[in-house]
Parts: C-alpha cells; sequence; structure tokens
C-alpha cells in the first residue's frame, strides 16, 4: 500500500518515520504526514469535512 503526504503529495517511503492518524475533526480518513512535514508542522487540510491543522 502506498502513501501519499497530505501536506505536499510527496509519496511516503516505507522506512521513513511518516505519521499517520484519523482526521481529528471527522474522524473518516487517515491523514498521512512525511516527517519533513511533521517537523515543519505544515498544514494539512482532511479531503473529507475540509479541517485544516498542523
Ligand atoms: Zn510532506
Ligand atoms: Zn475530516
Amino acid at each position: 500500500m502506498k502513501y501519499i503526504c497530505i501536506s505536499c503529495n510527496a509519496e511516503i517511503a516505507p522506512r521513513e518515520h511518516a505519521t499517520k492518524f484519523l482526521c481529528p475533526n471527522c474522524g473518516e480518513v487517515e491523514i498521512v504526514r512525511c516527517e519533513k512535514c511533521r517537523k515543519l508542522s505544515n498544514l494539512y487540510k482532511c479531503p473529507s469535512c475540509g479541517f485544516e491543522g498542523p
């Protein structure tokens, strides 16, 4: 299974320390962020409910 960073659209390498969590607002979408975006605290936006968070 491939994961795409929701902030920068980069493909996540299997051994990269990406974070995955369900959207804190709707809980329906799995948000995936790469290590870089996590460190930079880039914004993400839930494709389902439009929730934006750091
Ligand atoms: Zn990213
Ligand atoms: Zn959501």
